[in-house]
């Protein structure tokens, strides 16, 4: 199980529509019916930002989350089959 927190990133934008987009086009493949979050069945979804919790891996990463989780402080649990995307643009789409 895979355990991530939520990182604040304001209204950070890069150059797709919006971080759900940038989720599919970087990892995901197609939007999610529900959240991300293990037990959660919520479908109104955005594309969070999120870091790894128990790692060494300090890089910054997009993932679908309900409203609900993507404002969720606590640490959450993340379902094994749900990838994660890089966020950074630069390394991505191009830029913010
Ligand atoms: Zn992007
Ligand atoms: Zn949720």
């Amino acid at each position: 199980m895979m355990k991530v927190r939520n990182v604040a990133v304001g209204n950070l934008t890069c150059k797709c529509n919006n971080w759900l987009e940038h989720w599919c086009r970087y990892g995901g493949g197609f939007v999610p019916k529900n959240c991300s979050e293990k037990s959660c069945n919520n479908s109104d979804l955005v594309g969070a930002h999120v870091q790894k919790n128990d790692s060494l891996d300090n890089q910054t990463y997009i993932i679908p989350l309900c409203t609900a989780h993507s404002h969720q402080r606590e640490v959450m649990t993340i379902m094994d089959s749900r990838a994660l995307a890089l966020a950074n643009p630069d390394k991505t789409c191009g830029g913010y």
